[in-house]
């Protein structure tokens, strides 16, 4: 196996090029070093750690632009994501154990393109970009079209996220990220991936005990814009994660809710019809109805969760 540490993403982008799809970019390495084991060896791997200025988090005006190469306990440490992105931080928080946050990054966890992948739901809800870099160009793209199935994206092999920019919520936002898991912080979405016509869990050539530690059944995202006098819902938006071959958007339940006052009834509407915009799995650990009754609520904590916080009511 060749290995290169390139000092610039130009050089990184070659290195791709020239070995197309046996390459590897290996950035904290937490999934990469685990498919080494218990997968295949790649042809190359291009470590890419040492290309400086991929490391940072940045504020841009009304937007805040992360490096690849954040690690999850930089975002999960940081104040100003705390503060201006509760939602993104709330998910760094949760993220698997302090040795593993402090060494997998974000550019990882969204290339990796896990259905459960811990940061992509709120991305989702936060609709952040993303910045490709390929050796013809550069490009931005929307997170909601770059997830393509699970660990496929819009990069294919030959291209380099080289930042995600994240747009502030609207003023007076609410929301939360909630995850159903076994336990807790060490468990991480039980995520699947749908093959032809076969579902299989993505983690299956996980080290048993990594496995032992990674079940969970589903992530909600909600964010919600209360109007002025906090009586309807100006604007709304729910990610889900781990109930299909991608995180997605519930974008028939959002334009359900859409200029709609929320009372308990909407709140079950919403929910059910969030359940059905989902696609779970059943395997080893869960059914799709489970998963799907999860998915319903998940999404109804979430919406009355983020309406209290908007309006300090309770829905009725
Ligand atoms: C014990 C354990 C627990 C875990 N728990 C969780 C959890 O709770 N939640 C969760 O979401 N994940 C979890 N994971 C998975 C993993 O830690 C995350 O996906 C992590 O964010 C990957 O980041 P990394 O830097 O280590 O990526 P790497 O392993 O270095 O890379 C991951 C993938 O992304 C590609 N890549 C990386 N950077 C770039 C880039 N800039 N451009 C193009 N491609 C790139 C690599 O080629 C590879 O395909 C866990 C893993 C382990 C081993």
């Amino acid at each position: 196996m060749d290995y290169f540490e390139p000092k610039t993403i130009t050089e990184a982008l070659s290195v791709l090029a020239k070995y197309g799809e046996h390459a590897n970019v290996i950035a904290g390495g937490t999934d990469v070093m685990v498919d080494m084991k218990y997968k295949e060896e790649p042809g190359c791997l291009v470590n890419i750690k040492k290309i400086p200025g991929l490391d940072t988090i940045q504020e841009n005006g009304a937007s805040l632009q992360m490096g690849p190469l954040v690690t999850i306990r930089d975002i999960e440490t940081s104040r100003l994501v705390r503060e201006r992105l509760p939602l993104l931080w709330e998910s760094c928080h949760q993220f698997a154990s302090l040795q593993i946050r402090n060494t997998a990054t974000i550019g990882g966890n969204i290339c990796r393109a896990s259905p459960s992948g811990e940061t992509l739901a709120p991305l989702l809800a936060l609709e952040a970009k993303a910045k490709l870099a390929f050796r013809d160009g550069e490009k931005t793209e929307a997170f909601i079209s770059f997830f393509q199935g699970p660990g496929k994206t819009s990069l294919g092999s030959k291209g380099l996220l080289t930042e995600i920019e994240i747009p502030y919520p609207p003023k007076g936002s609410h929301g939360v990220y909630l995850k159903h898991a076994v336990r807790g912080a060490m468990a991480a979405t039980l995520a699947c991936a749908k093959l032809g016509a076969v579902y299989l869990p993505i983690f299956s050539g996980y080290a048993a005990d990594a496995v032992a530690t990674r079940l969970q059944d589903a992530e909600a995202t909600v964010l919600i814009t209360a109007d002025a006098g906090n009586s309807s819902l100006q604007d709304v938006r729910i990610a889900l994660g781990a109930v299909a071959p991608t995180p997605i958007r519930a974008t028939k339940t959002e334009a359900l809710l859409r200029g709609r006052s929320l009372t308990a009834a909407l709140v079950k509407e919403a929910a059910t019809l969030a359940a059905s915009e989902s696609s779970p799995i059943t395997d080893q650990r869960s059914s799709a109805e489970y998963r799907g009754w999860i998915v319903e609520a998940l999404t109804r904590r979430g919406l009355e969760q983020s309406w209290k916080a908007a309006s300090g009511k309770e829905v009725v």
